[in-house]
Protein backbone atom coordinates (compact mmCIF):
# COMPACT_ATOMS: atom_id res chain seq x y z
CA UNK A 1 0.00 0.00 0.00
CA UNK A 2 2.82 2.26 0.59
CA UNK A 3 3.42 4.97 -2.18
CA UNK A 4 6.69 3.98 -4.39
CA UNK A 5 8.46 7.20 -5.81
CA UNK A 6 9.24 6.60 -9.90
CA UNK A 7 12.33 4.86 -8.82
CA UNK A 8 12.77 5.73 -5.52
CA UNK A 9 12.47 3.76 -2.36
CA UNK A 10 8.45 2.99 -0.87
CA UNK A 11 8.19 5.76 2.01
CA UNK A 12 6.01 5.18 5.25
CA UNK A 13 5.38 7.64 7.87
CA UNK A 14 4.20 5.70 11.03
CA UNK A 15 1.82 8.87 12.86
CA UNK A 16 -0.42 11.58 11.33
CA UNK A 17 0.22 14.47 14.03
CA UNK A 18 1.64 17.66 13.21
CA UNK A 19 5.40 16.32 12.79
CA UNK A 20 4.20 13.22 10.43
CA UNK A 21 1.99 15.43 8.39
CA UNK A 22 4.89 17.84 8.00
CA UNK A 23 7.27 14.98 6.58
CA UNK A 24 4.87 14.24 4.44
CA UNK A 25 4.46 17.81 3.16
CA UNK A 26 8.21 18.29 2.81
CA UNK A 27 8.75 15.13 1.16
CA UNK A 28 5.60 15.97 -1.60
CA UNK A 29 7.27 19.35 -2.05
CA UNK A 30 10.51 17.29 -2.90
CA UNK A 31 8.87 15.61 -5.46
CA UNK A 32 9.31 12.53 -3.26
CA UNK A 33 6.31 10.26 -2.38
CA UNK A 34 5.37 8.71 1.01
CA UNK A 35 2.14 7.23 3.06
CA UNK A 36 1.40 8.41 6.38
CA UNK A 37 -0.53 5.49 8.32
CA UNK A 38 -2.51 7.52 11.39
CA UNK A 39 -4.14 5.04 13.54
CA UNK A 40 -7.21 7.42 14.26
CA UNK A 41 -10.13 7.09 12.09
CA UNK A 42 -10.11 10.79 11.13
CA UNK A 43 -7.29 13.74 11.22
CA UNK A 44 -7.85 15.82 14.08
CA UNK A 45 -5.77 17.62 17.21
CA UNK A 46 -6.90 18.38 20.34
CA UNK A 47 -8.90 21.30 21.52
CA UNK A 48 -5.73 23.41 22.60
CA UNK A 49 -3.71 26.27 20.99
CA UNK A 50 0.11 26.57 20.82
CA UNK A 51 2.37 29.33 19.86
CA UNK A 52 4.03 29.06 16.28
CA UNK A 53 7.63 31.19 17.26
CA UNK A 54 9.07 32.43 14.48
CA UNK A 55 11.46 29.06 13.44
CA UNK A 56 8.31 27.26 13.36
CA UNK A 57 6.65 30.02 10.89
CA UNK A 58 9.47 30.10 8.63
CA UNK A 59 9.13 26.26 7.38
CA UNK A 60 5.49 26.95 7.14
CA UNK A 61 5.68 29.79 5.05
CA UNK A 62 8.66 26.87 2.57
CA UNK A 63 5.39 24.77 2.71
CA UNK A 64 3.03 27.25 1.51
CA UNK A 65 0.74 26.78 4.35
CA UNK A 66 1.64 30.06 6.36
CA UNK A 67 -1.22 31.95 4.66
CA UNK A 68 -3.34 29.49 5.50
CA UNK A 69 -2.34 29.26 9.27
CA UNK A 70 -2.36 33.07 9.94
CA UNK A 71 -6.03 32.90 8.38
CA UNK A 72 -6.88 31.51 12.20
CA UNK A 73 -3.83 32.13 13.78
CA UNK A 74 -3.43 35.39 16.20
CA UNK A 75 -0.63 37.80 15.34
CA UNK A 76 1.46 38.11 18.79
CA UNK A 77 2.51 42.08 19.49
CA UNK A 78 3.77 40.83 22.84
CA UNK A 79 5.60 37.70 23.82
CA UNK A 80 6.76 36.54 27.64
CA UNK A 81 4.87 38.81 29.40
CA UNK A 82 5.75 37.60 32.42
CA UNK A 83 3.47 38.52 35.25
CA UNK A 84 3.67 38.18 39.40
CA UNK A 85 1.27 35.30 40.38
CA UNK A 86 -0.53 37.62 43.69
CA UNK A 87 -0.86 40.94 41.89
CA UNK A 88 -0.03 40.96 38.04
CA UNK A 89 2.70 43.17 38.26
CA UNK A 90 4.30 42.67 34.67
CA UNK A 91 8.28 41.46 35.82
CA UNK A 92 9.11 41.47 32.08
CA UNK A 93 7.91 41.32 28.10
CA UNK A 94 8.90 41.59 24.91
CA UNK A 95 7.62 44.01 22.21
CA UNK A 96 6.99 41.69 19.29
CA UNK A 97 5.03 43.91 17.62
CA UNK A 98 8.58 46.21 17.16
CA UNK A 99 11.06 43.67 16.91
CA UNK A 100 9.76 40.13 16.33
CA UNK A 101 10.18 40.26 12.00
CA UNK A 102 13.21 42.27 12.12
CA UNK A 103 15.10 40.29 14.57
CA UNK A 104 14.02 36.85 13.12
CA UNK A 105 12.39 37.50 9.52
CA UNK A 106 8.69 35.95 10.89
CA UNK A 107 6.01 37.12 13.48
CA UNK A 108 5.41 34.64 16.43
CA UNK A 109 1.55 33.28 15.83
CA UNK A 110 -0.58 31.60 18.45
CA UNK A 111 -3.08 28.94 17.00
CA UNK A 112 -5.27 26.38 17.77
CA UNK A 113 -3.90 23.32 17.07
CA UNK A 114 -6.53 21.53 14.78
CA UNK A 115 -5.92 25.05 12.36
CA UNK A 116 -2.00 24.47 12.51
CA UNK A 117 -2.82 20.57 11.31
CA UNK A 118 -5.44 21.57 8.78
CA UNK A 119 -2.87 24.07 7.63
CA UNK A 120 -0.05 21.42 7.05
CA UNK A 121 -2.56 18.98 5.81
CA UNK A 122 -3.74 20.63 2.77
CA UNK A 123 0.07 20.58 1.31
CA UNK A 124 -0.15 17.10 1.73
CA UNK A 125 -2.00 14.97 -1.36
CA UNK A 126 -5.27 13.32 0.28
CA UNK A 127 -4.05 9.66 -1.00
CA UNK A 128 -0.88 9.65 0.87
CA UNK A 129 -3.28 9.48 4.33
CA UNK A 130 -4.38 6.21 5.40
CA UNK A 131 -6.53 6.63 8.22
CA UNK A 132 -7.83 3.73 10.87
CA UNK A 133 -4.57 2.31 10.70
CA UNK A 134 -2.91 1.27 14.64
CA UNK A 135 0.38 -0.19 13.96
CA UNK A 136 0.95 -3.37 16.23
CA UNK A 137 3.70 -4.24 15.14
CA UNK A 138 7.18 -4.13 13.21
CA UNK A 139 9.46 -6.51 11.85
CA UNK A 140 12.80 -5.95 9.09
CA UNK A 141 12.31 -8.15 6.60
CA UNK A 142 16.09 -8.34 4.96
CA UNK A 143 16.18 -3.88 3.79
CA UNK A 144 12.49 -3.63 4.23
CA UNK A 145 10.02 -2.94 7.27
CA UNK A 146 7.30 -4.64 7.58
CA UNK A 147 4.27 -2.88 9.39
CA UNK A 148 1.45 -4.53 10.99
CA UNK A 149 -1.76 -2.80 11.97
CA UNK A 150 -4.92 -3.74 13.74
CA UNK A 151 -7.43 -5.99 12.23
CA UNK A 152 -4.99 -8.45 10.43
CA UNK A 153 -3.26 -5.36 7.59
CA UNK A 154 0.30 -4.92 7.01
CA UNK A 155 2.33 -2.91 5.10
CA UNK A 156 6.15 -2.95 3.51
CA UNK A 157 7.92 0.07 3.28
CA UNK A 158 12.00 1.40 2.41
CA UNK A 159 12.53 3.45 4.40
CA UNK A 160 10.26 3.81 7.83
CA UNK A 161 9.91 7.20 9.44
CA UNK A 162 8.57 7.21 13.18
CA UNK A 163 6.30 9.98 14.28
CA UNK A 164 4.04 8.10 16.14
CA UNK A 165 4.17 10.38 19.52
CA UNK A 166 5.68 9.99 22.94
CA UNK A 167 4.17 6.69 23.05
CA UNK A 168 5.85 5.53 20.01
CA UNK A 169 5.85 1.55 18.83
CA UNK A 170 9.06 2.27 16.22
CA UNK A 171 11.30 4.34 19.02
CA UNK A 172 11.10 1.13 21.21
CA UNK A 173 11.35 -1.34 18.51
CA UNK A 174 14.63 0.61 16.85
CA UNK A 175 16.44 1.80 20.10
CA UNK A 176 14.83 -0.08 22.57
CA UNK A 177 12.66 1.31 25.06
CA UNK A 178 12.93 5.13 26.68
CA UNK A 179 12.02 5.02 30.42
CA UNK A 180 9.90 7.38 31.42
CA UNK A 181 10.23 8.97 34.95
CA UNK A 182 8.33 11.11 37.08
CA UNK A 183 8.64 14.33 37.07
CA UNK A 184 6.37 15.87 39.57
CA UNK A 185 4.31 18.64 37.45
CA UNK A 186 1.06 18.49 34.98
CA UNK A 187 -0.27 20.95 32.68
CA UNK A 188 -3.83 21.49 32.78
CA UNK A 189 -5.25 23.11 29.21
CA UNK A 190 -8.66 24.78 28.30
CA UNK A 191 -10.02 27.00 26.42
CA UNK A 192 -12.29 30.15 27.41
CA UNK A 193 -14.63 31.60 24.74
CA UNK A 194 -13.65 35.03 24.55
CA UNK A 195 -16.96 36.70 24.78
CA UNK A 196 -16.03 35.54 28.38
CA UNK A 197 -12.65 36.50 28.70
CA UNK A 198 -11.19 39.55 29.96
CA UNK A 199 -9.68 42.74 28.02
CA UNK A 200 -6.39 41.76 29.58
CA UNK A 201 -6.66 37.94 28.38
CA UNK A 202 -7.94 38.65 24.69
CA UNK A 203 -4.86 41.10 23.91
CA UNK A 204 -2.60 39.55 21.19
CA UNK A 205 0.06 38.51 23.81
CA UNK A 206 1.07 35.55 24.91
CA UNK A 207 0.75 36.48 29.20
CA UNK A 208 3.19 33.74 31.77
CA UNK A 209 2.33 34.33 35.21
CA UNK A 210 5.26 32.80 37.77
CA UNK A 211 4.79 31.82 41.26
CA UNK A 212 5.62 29.09 43.92
CA UNK A 213 5.28 25.88 42.48
CA UNK A 214 3.36 27.24 39.53
CA UNK A 215 2.96 28.89 36.30
CA UNK A 216 -0.11 29.61 33.72
CA UNK A 217 0.41 30.68 30.28
CA UNK A 218 -2.48 32.16 28.46
CA UNK A 219 -2.57 34.32 24.71
CA UNK A 220 -5.96 34.06 22.05
CA UNK A 221 -6.36 31.70 19.49
CA UNK A 222 -8.32 31.01 16.31
CA UNK A 223 -8.29 34.61 14.78
CA UNK A 224 -9.61 35.78 18.83
CA UNK A 225 -12.82 33.51 19.16
CA UNK A 226 -10.80 31.84 22.00
CA UNK A 227 -8.32 32.33 24.87
CA UNK A 228 -6.01 29.62 25.65
CA UNK A 229 -4.58 28.60 28.77
CA UNK A 230 -1.89 26.11 29.68
CA UNK A 231 -1.12 25.60 33.23
CA UNK A 232 1.77 23.89 34.97
CA UNK A 233 1.18 22.47 38.71
CA UNK A 234 2.56 19.86 40.88
CA UNK A 235 1.29 16.50 39.41
CA UNK A 236 0.60 14.55 42.91
CA UNK A 237 0.00 11.06 41.89
CA UNK A 238 -1.76 12.10 38.52
CA UNK A 239 0.11 10.49 35.74
CA UNK A 240 -1.47 10.08 32.73
CA UNK A 241 0.33 11.12 29.70
CA UNK A 242 -2.60 11.78 27.37
CA UNK A 243 -4.01 14.44 25.34
CA UNK A 244 -7.19 12.67 25.95
CA UNK A 245 -6.93 12.84 30.52
CA UNK A 246 -9.50 15.78 31.89
CA UNK A 247 -9.51 17.52 34.69
CA UNK A 248 -12.33 19.55 36.64
CA UNK A 249 -12.30 23.66 36.63
CA UNK A 250 -12.74 22.96 40.32
CA UNK A 251 -9.43 21.26 40.33
CA UNK A 252 -7.21 23.26 38.34
CA UNK A 253 -8.58 26.46 39.90
CA UNK A 254 -7.49 25.00 43.48
CA UNK A 255 -4.00 24.92 41.92
CA UNK A 256 -4.41 28.67 41.49
CA UNK A 257 -6.24 29.42 45.28
CA UNK A 258 -4.81 32.70 46.33
CA UNK A 259 -3.18 34.10 43.04
CA UNK A 260 -4.83 37.16 41.32
CA UNK A 261 -8.35 37.14 40.98
CA UNK A 262 -8.49 38.11 37.45
CA UNK A 263 -6.42 35.40 36.83
CA UNK A 264 -9.09 33.17 38.85
CA UNK A 265 -11.78 34.74 37.29
CA UNK A 266 -10.21 33.41 33.62
CA UNK A 267 -9.85 29.63 35.19
CA UNK A 268 -13.21 29.85 36.42
CA UNK A 269 -14.32 30.82 32.52
CA UNK A 270 -13.04 27.20 31.02
CA UNK A 271 -14.44 24.61 29.71
CA UNK A 272 -13.30 20.86 30.84
CA UNK A 273 -9.70 21.38 31.20
CA UNK A 274 -7.81 18.65 29.68
CA UNK A 275 -4.58 16.96 31.92
CA UNK A 276 -1.18 15.94 31.17
CA UNK A 277 1.42 14.83 33.24
CA UNK A 278 4.95 15.72 32.44
CA UNK A 279 7.27 12.71 32.50
CA UNK A 280 11.09 13.17 32.12
CA UNK A 281 12.90 11.11 29.21
CA UNK A 282 16.70 11.86 28.39
CA UNK A 283 17.49 12.83 25.32
CA UNK A 284 18.54 9.78 22.47
CA UNK A 285 21.87 9.88 21.14
CA UNK A 286 20.42 7.86 18.16
CA UNK A 287 17.06 8.21 16.13
CA UNK A 288 17.96 5.95 12.79
CA UNK A 289 18.88 2.47 12.25
CA UNK A 290 19.26 1.14 8.79
CA UNK A 291 16.28 2.80 6.93
CA UNK A 292 14.27 3.58 9.83
CA UNK A 293 14.49 6.72 11.82
CA UNK A 294 12.78 9.03 14.36
CA UNK A 295 10.93 12.85 14.40
CA UNK A 296 9.05 15.17 16.58
CA UNK A 297 8.19 13.98 19.56
CA UNK A 298 8.95 9.86 19.14
CA UNK A 299 12.73 11.05 18.53
CA UNK A 300 13.06 14.00 21.29
CA UNK A 301 9.88 14.50 23.72
CA UNK A 302 10.71 17.78 25.53
CA UNK A 303 8.58 19.79 28.64
CA UNK A 304 6.62 22.39 26.57
CA UNK A 305 8.38 25.29 28.80
CA UNK A 306 9.39 26.98 25.32
CA UNK A 307 6.88 25.89 23.31
CA UNK A 308 9.34 24.39 20.74
CA UNK A 309 7.67 20.70 20.58
CA UNK A 310 5.63 20.89 17.42
CA UNK A 311 8.30 23.48 16.11
CA UNK A 312 11.14 21.14 16.32
CA UNK A 313 8.92 18.28 15.15
CA UNK A 314 8.44 20.70 11.78
CA UNK A 315 11.99 21.71 11.51
CA UNK A 316 13.11 17.79 11.52
CA UNK A 317 10.52 17.44 8.61
CA UNK A 318 11.99 20.02 6.90
CA UNK A 319 15.57 18.67 7.25
CA UNK A 320 14.73 15.02 6.50
CA UNK A 321 13.32 15.83 3.61
CA UNK A 322 15.49 17.55 2.06
CA UNK A 323 18.65 14.69 3.25
CA UNK A 324 16.34 12.54 1.70
CA UNK A 325 15.98 13.91 -1.64
CA UNK A 326 20.04 14.75 -1.62
CA UNK A 327 20.31 11.52 -0.99
CA UNK A 328 17.66 9.13 -2.45
CA UNK A 329 19.95 6.49 -3.75
CA UNK A 330 21.43 5.48 -0.07
CA UNK A 331 18.52 6.46 2.27
CA UNK A 332 20.34 4.79 5.64
CA UNK A 333 23.09 7.22 4.81
CA UNK A 334 20.72 9.93 4.27
CA UNK A 335 18.64 9.32 7.45
CA UNK A 336 22.37 9.24 9.24
CA UNK A 337 23.10 12.96 7.85
CA UNK A 338 19.48 14.26 9.04
CA UNK A 339 20.13 12.96 12.71
CA UNK A 340 23.16 14.24 12.93
CA UNK A 341 21.78 17.34 11.83
CA UNK A 342 19.12 17.68 14.41
CA UNK A 343 20.11 15.95 17.27
CA UNK A 344 22.55 18.57 18.61
CA UNK A 345 19.85 21.04 18.43
CA UNK A 346 17.07 19.17 19.86
CA UNK A 347 19.49 18.04 22.76
CA UNK A 348 20.05 21.34 23.81
CA UNK A 349 16.18 22.44 23.62
CA UNK A 350 15.50 19.17 25.68
CA UNK A 351 17.80 20.21 28.29
CA UNK A 352 16.78 23.60 28.23
CA UNK A 353 13.60 23.37 28.05
CA UNK A 354 13.44 20.71 31.36
CA UNK A 355 15.71 23.67 33.12
CA UNK A 356 12.66 26.11 33.01
CA UNK A 357 10.74 24.13 34.87
CA UNK A 358 12.97 25.36 38.30
CA UNK A 359 13.07 29.24 37.18
CA UNK A 360 9.32 29.40 36.51
CA UNK A 361 8.25 28.40 39.62
CA UNK A 362 10.43 30.08 41.94
CA UNK A 363 9.06 31.47 45.16
CA UNK A 364 9.02 35.83 45.19
CA UNK A 365 12.34 37.28 45.75
CA UNK A 366 15.60 38.06 44.06
CA UNK A 367 16.11 34.72 42.27
CA UNK A 368 12.91 35.26 40.92
CA UNK A 369 13.69 38.75 39.77
CA UNK A 370 16.71 37.80 38.43
CA UNK A 371 15.36 34.90 35.99
CA UNK A 372 12.68 37.03 35.03
CA UNK A 373 15.23 40.20 34.33
CA UNK A 374 17.68 38.06 32.22
CA UNK A 375 14.65 37.48 29.79
CA UNK A 376 14.42 41.23 29.41
CA UNK A 377 16.78 42.58 26.30
CA UNK A 378 17.98 45.28 28.82
CA UNK A 379 18.99 42.01 30.57
CA UNK A 380 20.55 40.01 27.62
CA UNK A 381 22.30 43.01 26.89
CA UNK A 382 23.60 43.44 30.63
CA UNK A 383 24.75 39.77 30.80
CA UNK A 384 26.17 39.82 27.70
CA UNK A 385 28.09 43.13 28.55
CA UNK A 386 28.52 42.16 32.36
CA UNK A 387 29.96 44.89 33.98
CA UNK A 388 30.94 44.04 38.05
CA UNK A 389 30.81 47.07 40.36
CA UNK A 390 28.17 49.11 38.26
CA UNK A 391 24.97 46.48 39.20
CA UNK A 392 22.55 46.59 41.80
CA UNK A 393 21.73 43.41 43.82
CA UNK A 394 19.48 41.71 41.19
CA UNK A 395 21.61 41.94 38.68
CA UNK A 396 24.74 41.15 40.97
CA UNK A 397 23.11 38.00 41.39
CA UNK A 398 22.59 37.07 37.69
CA UNK A 399 26.45 37.81 37.11
CA UNK A 400 27.09 35.79 40.06
CA UNK A 401 25.03 33.08 39.71
CA UNK A 402 25.84 32.45 35.84
CA UNK A 403 29.31 30.39 34.45
CA UNK A 404 30.16 31.86 30.72
CA UNK A 405 29.11 29.12 29.67
CA UNK A 406 25.33 29.32 30.94
CA UNK A 407 25.40 33.07 29.74
CA UNK A 408 26.57 32.12 26.29
CA UNK A 409 23.57 29.43 26.11
CA UNK A 410 20.65 32.02 28.16
CA UNK A 411 21.78 34.26 25.15
CA UNK A 412 21.39 31.86 22.51
CA UNK A 413 18.66 30.57 23.77
CA UNK A 414 16.53 32.95 26.08
CA UNK A 415 13.18 34.76 24.36
CA UNK A 416 13.30 35.25 20.69
CA UNK A 417 16.93 34.25 20.68
CA UNK A 418 15.90 30.93 20.40
CA UNK A 419 13.93 31.20 17.03
CA UNK A 420 17.43 31.20 15.30
CA UNK A 421 17.90 28.33 12.94
CA UNK A 422 20.57 26.02 12.53
CA UNK A 423 22.35 26.48 9.52
CA UNK A 424 21.25 23.60 7.69
CA UNK A 425 17.60 25.33 7.71
CA UNK A 426 18.71 28.24 6.68
CA UNK A 427 20.64 27.23 3.52
CA UNK A 428 17.37 26.75 1.71
C1 LIG B 1 0.67 21.24 27.39
C2 LIG B 1 1.50 21.31 26.14
C3 LIG B 1 1.68 22.53 25.47
C4 LIG B 1 2.46 22.60 24.30
N1 LIG B 1 2.63 23.80 23.65
C5 LIG B 1 3.39 23.88 22.53
C6 LIG B 1 3.60 25.13 21.84
O1 LIG B 1 3.09 26.18 22.27
N2 LIG B 1 4.36 25.14 20.70
C7 LIG B 1 4.95 24.00 20.22
O2 LIG B 1 5.65 24.07 19.19
N3 LIG B 1 4.78 22.79 20.85
C8 LIG B 1 4.03 22.72 21.98
N4 LIG B 1 3.85 21.52 22.61
C9 LIG B 1 4.50 20.31 22.06
C10 LIG B 1 3.68 19.73 20.91
O3 LIG B 1 2.35 19.51 21.30
C11 LIG B 1 4.29 18.41 20.46
O4 LIG B 1 5.68 18.53 20.38
C12 LIG B 1 3.74 18.01 19.07
O5 LIG B 1 2.36 17.83 19.12
C13 LIG B 1 4.43 16.72 18.61
O6 LIG B 1 3.88 16.32 17.38
P1 LIG B 1 4.18 14.86 16.83
O7 LIG B 1 3.56 14.81 15.49
O8 LIG B 1 5.63 14.55 16.97
O9 LIG B 1 3.45 13.88 17.86
P2 LIG B 1 1.89 13.71 18.13
O10 LIG B 1 1.18 15.01 18.03
O11 LIG B 1 1.79 12.94 19.41
O12 LIG B 1 1.37 12.80 16.92
C14 LIG B 1 1.57 11.40 16.90
C15 LIG B 1 0.53 10.80 15.97
O13 LIG B 1 0.81 9.41 15.83
C16 LIG B 1 -0.40 8.69 15.94
N5 LIG B 1 -0.05 7.35 16.44
C17 LIG B 1 0.43 7.04 17.66
N6 LIG B 1 0.62 5.71 17.77
C18 LIG B 1 0.25 5.17 16.58
C19 LIG B 1 0.24 3.84 16.06
N7 LIG B 1 0.63 2.78 16.81
N8 LIG B 1 -0.18 3.63 14.79
C20 LIG B 1 -0.59 4.69 14.01
N9 LIG B 1 -0.59 5.98 14.45
C21 LIG B 1 -0.17 6.21 15.72
C22 LIG B 1 -1.24 9.48 16.93
O14 LIG B 1 -2.63 9.19 16.81
C23 LIG B 1 -0.89 10.91 16.51
O15 LIG B 1 -1.75 11.39 15.50
C24 LIG B 1 3.09 21.43 23.80
C25 LIG B 1 2.89 20.20 24.46
C26 LIG B 1 2.12 20.14 25.62
C27 LIG B 1 1.97 18.82 26.34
Amino acid sequence: MTERTTAGPRIAILGGGIGGLSAAAFLHREGIAATVYEQAPRLAEVGAGLVIAPNAARQLRKLGALDDVRRHAVQLDTGWEFRRWADGRVLSSEDLAATCERLYGEHTYTAHRADLLAAIRSQVPAESVVLGHKCVGLELIGDAWRLRFAAGRSAEADVLIGADGVHSAVRDTMVGASPATYSGLCAFRALVPAERAPEFARRPAQTLWIGPGHHLVHYPVSAGAYVNLVAFAPAGDFASESWTATATVEEFLAEFHGWDERLTDLIRAAGTPGRWALLDRAPLTRWTEGGATLLGDTAHPMFPFFGQGAAQAIEDAAVLARCLSDGLDDPPEALRRYENLRIPRTTRLQTVSHGRSHINHLPDGPEQEAATFRLTPTGRTAIEQAAPGHVDAVRRLVFDTLTPDQVTQLTDLTGGLLTHLDDSLRAD
